[in-house]
């Protein structure tokens, strides 16, 4: 990546500005968004690409510029019109009435190879009518953490979006949460829609039936579109919309991933997960771990994320009765807690090596296991990292060779917890063939990589930017990532 500022290209060679563009979220008319300008900025340093989205949007990595990335996305030359979207949320339990893009716009929407609609949003790009006395930008720092977030949910199988490409921007920064001044960035975001949950509870609040009709419609017409044809197809949204935000954070617990602001206005009404502000893994198993500093009351805690989700949902309900049957929303939320549970407990058995138990010690496996991270403080990740690593047919032999080269977990006779789980886990070896062992030891590989995003390590990269700028441990960090390592 060539840090050096870069002259200017001519806007018809570019790739990004010869996609081909969908008017999808214009074409419902200014209701819903405000057009804006770009902030101009001093300095244009490309500091990632993430060249694995560029075969999805149908370029060849080959023929991109780090230029390119540069004068569509840090430039914003040529493309027009630029949206800062309106809508309003809950946050932390209080209505808020002033919100919308406040730091960022849809650059554009464009059809990937897979057939689906994505949004290239902006985060840092600059003061929109909803900006609220902020300064419209993203701190260098902040573009680093969500493009390491959504990376690495993504790698985990969490259903996410993704980052374009971050930009440094070349101005000074004050954050009460950074040393100051800091470093700006701008950042694309590539996601399945922006449309929040918030967006339609902004329609509720301006009494506007009509208008919150036509975006569904529209969201159906996009992002359901399997719903197109059936004669309920609302109630059936509502069904689905449940089922994708409850696997969505089944997800998210399993990876032991804390978004931290769980607002309405940060929920996708397409269940993806996106917006990676104050976010962490979890370093062991606290039910109460809580990543925002300002989040006093642990609302959005670690284990509050399904609870939280759901109640979500269950305020969206409020603007979607216009339109749909109160009745079929109930039905379709009432779903929420068995698809949860079921999609948690199948990801939870996975990470523990079995694609598939049938068994009825399933559950009970799965108690002890969260009863021993909980009790023990022992690494979330590293143990089942561990697990992965060690793994041994000779587990099968007897109870005290479960995890027995691992020097992380309690001697054998140390912890009756510890102790209990071995004698569990073996058991169930016991249940499957020899030869299965294989399928479970690549099992135990593929749900559990080494490199988890603990806070340390997300610092021991930035460590080097802020210091020397040195990127170098930046970019080998989603290397790893990306890999599967
Ligand atoms: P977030 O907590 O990132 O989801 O943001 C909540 C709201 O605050 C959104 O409407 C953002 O656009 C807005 N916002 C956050 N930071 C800034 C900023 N520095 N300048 C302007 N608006 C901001
Ligand atoms: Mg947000």
């Amino acid at each position: 990546m060539n840090p050096a500022e870069t002259p200017n290209h001519e806007n018809s060679d570019n790739p990004f500005l010869t996609l081909n563009y969908e008017p999808a979220l214009e074409s419902l008319g200014d209701d819903y968004y405000d057009e804006v300008v770009a902030a101009e900025f001093p300095q244009h340093i490309l500091r990632w690409r993430n060249d694995a989205l560029l075969p999805c949007l149908g370029l060849d990595t080959q023929a991109v510029t780090d230029e390119d990335f540069i004068t569509a996305f840090g430039k914003f030359q040529g493309r027009k019109p630029l949206l800062a979207l309106r809508y309003h949320g809950y946050q932390f339990g209080e209505y808020n009435s002033k919100l919308g893009d406040g730091r960022g716009f849809l650059y554009g929407q464009v059809r990937a190879t897979n057939g689906e609609l994505y949004d290239f949003g902006t985060k840092g790009s600059g003061t929109t009518p909803y900006s609220r006395g902020g300064d419209g930008m993203l701190t260098l720092k902040g573009g680093v953490r969500e493009i390491l977030a959504a990376e690495a949910l993504h790698c985990l199988g969490v259903r996410t979006s993704r980052c374009l490409t971050m930009i440094e921007t070349g101005l000074p920064l004050w954050r009460g949460d950074e040393p100051s001044p800091t470093r700006s960035s701008v950042m694309v975001r590539m996601s399945s829609s922006h449309i929040r949950f918030g967006t339609f509870e902004r329609l509720h609040f301006f009494r506007r039936p009509d208008l919150s009709k036509k975006l569904l419609d529209h969201v159906i017409e996009h992002y359901y579109r399997h719903l197109l044809g059936e004669k309920d197809k609302y109630a059936l949204f509502y069904a689905e919309l449940v089922k994708r935000v409850a696997k969505l954070v089944a997800q998210w617990m399993a990876a032991g991933f804390c978004h931290a602001v769980l607002n309405t206005d940060n929920m996708s009404i397409t269940g993806e997960s996106f917006d990676y502000g104050p976010y962490a893994f979890i370093p062991t198993y606290d039910p109460y771990f809580t990543a925002a500093y300002f989040d006093y009351y642990r609302r959005y805690c670690y284990s509050h994320q399904p609870s939280i989700c759901k109640l979500n949902l269950e305020m969206l309900q409020e603007p979607l009765k216009a339109i749909i049957d109160p009745a079929d929303l109930e039905a379709g939320l009432a779903n929420f807690n068995e698809y949860y549970h079921a999609t948690y407990r199948s990801l939870m058995l996975k990470k523990l090596g079995f694609e598939e138990l049938s068994y009825s010690e399933a559950d009970e496996l799965l108690h002890l296991t969260i009863k021993f991270l909980q009790d023990s403080q022992i690494g979330y990740h590293e143990f089942f990292y561990e697990m992965a690593r060690t793994f041994s047919p000779k587990w099968r032999d007897e109870p005290g060779l479960v995890l027995n080269t691992s020097n992380i977990v309690p001697a054998s006779g140390t912890s009756p917890i510890f102790d209990d789980w071995c004698v569990l886990y073996h058991k169930i070896l016991n249940y499957f063939d020899l030869d299965h062992l294989d399928t479970i030891s690549r099992t135990l590989t593929n749900q559990n990589p080494q490199t988890a995003l603990l806070r340390p390590l997300i610092e021991s990269v930035w460590e080097p930017i802020f210091q020397a700028d040195n990127w170098q441990p930046f970019y080998e960090l989603i290397k790893k990532i990306q890999s599967g390592k």
